[in-house]
């Protein structure tokens, strides 16, 4: 199959397949942790690295590598590494790339585990980081310095929904020699190709849109042979955080799907934001896709869709914010977000409940601020779960 020739939905749902001997329709599970030789020389050979081939699935596992070659085909990536977790993905790309001594710029906004990440792990090991806002250029230039190896972005952000223009972003980047790292999580790669647009690395949670639904925990680095297929690669054989086949088979058919969901979600959640406009007691509503948005005409020209967060202030603060949450019969109050099932989550006391007030205050976190990752029930559902709290909140 020549790849380039296909369109994206026939990639998402055939890109990858190597049928066995038994000619199975739906790619199969590989349990196994090491593989045979037929020979004493060829196992000499596979250890040599002469011979390529499967050894044992902390390295490669062909269910894995479907799932590897799939997301790799829809981002426009030469290679993908799939890993243990979205953190793992985060984690091995820092290894992979990064020595004592460099220094990294990072969005402020970036998932919050990300941030404890950088400022009390890798800064043990001689990396240091400079936080910027997320959508301030200027200041993403300005925080360069000789040493610097490394842009870290997550774009629209969560919960504000605040986006960078990857294509201004990369060029400022590589007029520093720098690689830009893009965590596609929110957008995935039905609404957003950021190596289309100039990004170096793309970084994937997979355990929220490309399951779906839920169920597992997974993530990917996505870019060249060299980064990805060499550096990235030989941190996760070497340390060891793989993705497991079960997990790699679920995002498998996860990514089959993808496009409609996500494409369902956009439709809900630009309705949801539309309708939050209008109610009482709703002071704001953050969501790429209204008119209204600071940064609307970047998000029509960068992504396909506006994606599936929407953020809203309530008038009260945290008490009438939190009453609109306890109001909910519908919605799962859980920090996830990805899943078919609609969530509801508090950002100042949960997600971003370890910052200051002083940082939460220069984020934007306001106590009235709540983050709905709007599911694929019937939105009239979704809304009348919401308009019973935002009755009781006003
Ligand atoms: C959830 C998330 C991560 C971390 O992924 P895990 O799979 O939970 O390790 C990273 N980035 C973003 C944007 C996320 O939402």
């Amino acid at each position: 199959m020549t790849q380039d020739d296909y369109h994206f939905d026939t990639l998402a749902v055939r890109a990858g397949q190597v049928r066995t001997s038994e000619g199975e329709q739906s790619e199969p599970i590989f349990t196994t942790s090491s593989y045979t030789f037929a020979s004493a020389a060829q196992a000499a050979a596979r250890f040599g690295g002469s011979e390529a081939g499967n050894i044992y699935s902390r390295f490669t596992n062909p269910t894995v590598r479907t799932f590897e070659e799939r997301l790799a085909a829809l981002e426009g990536g030469e290679r993908c590494v799939a890993t243990a977790s979205g953190m793992a993905a985060i984690l091995a790309t820092c290894l992979g790339l990064l020595r004592a001594g460099d220094h990294v710029v990072c969005a402020r906004e970036v998932f919050g585990t990300t941030v404890v990440l950088f400022n009390n792990y890798l800064a043990k090991f001689g990396v240091e980081v400079s936080w910027v806002a997320v959508n301030d250029l200027v200041a993403w230039e300005a925080a360069v310095r000789p040493n610097t190896r490394l842009f870290f972005a997550e774009t629209p952000s969560n919960p504000l929904t605040r986006l960078v223009d990857i294509a201004a972003l990369a060029e400022i980047a590589h007029r520093h020699d720098i690689l830009l790292a893009v965590d596609n999580c929110f957008c995935t790669p039905v609404l957003q190709r950021p190596l289309a647009l100039g990004a170096d690395i793309v970084i994937h949670s997979a355990t929220k849109y490309i399951d779906g639904q839920g169920r597992c925990i997974g993530g990917a680095v996505v870019g060249d042979g060299e980064r990805v297929g060499k550096e990235v690669f030989g941190v996760i054989r070497t340390a060891g955080p793989s993705m497991s086949p079960f997990n790699a088979w679920v995002f498998l058919k996860g990514l089959e799907t993808l496009r409609l969901r996500m494409q369902a979600h956009c439709t809900s959640a630009q309705r949801l934001a539309e309708w939050l406009q209008q109610q009482p007691g709703v002071t704001q509503v953050h969501y790429p896709g209204l008119p209204d948005h600071p940064q609307h005409a970047l998000a029509c020209r960068q992504q396909s869709g506006f994606g599936a967060i929407v953020a809203f202030e309530v008038e009260g603060g945290r008490e009438a914010a939190w009453r609109v949450i306890d109001s909910t019969r519908l919605l799962s109050i859980t920090a996830n977000l990805g899943d078919a099932k609609t969530t509801i989550t508090h950002p100042a006391t949960t997600t971003h409940g370890r910052l200051s007030e002083a940082e939460r205050a220069s984020a934007g976190i306001g106590e009235g601020l709540i983050r709905v990752a709007v599911g694929l029930e019937d939105v009239a559902d979704i809304q009348a779960d919401l308009a019973r709290g935002l009755v009781v909140a006003t």
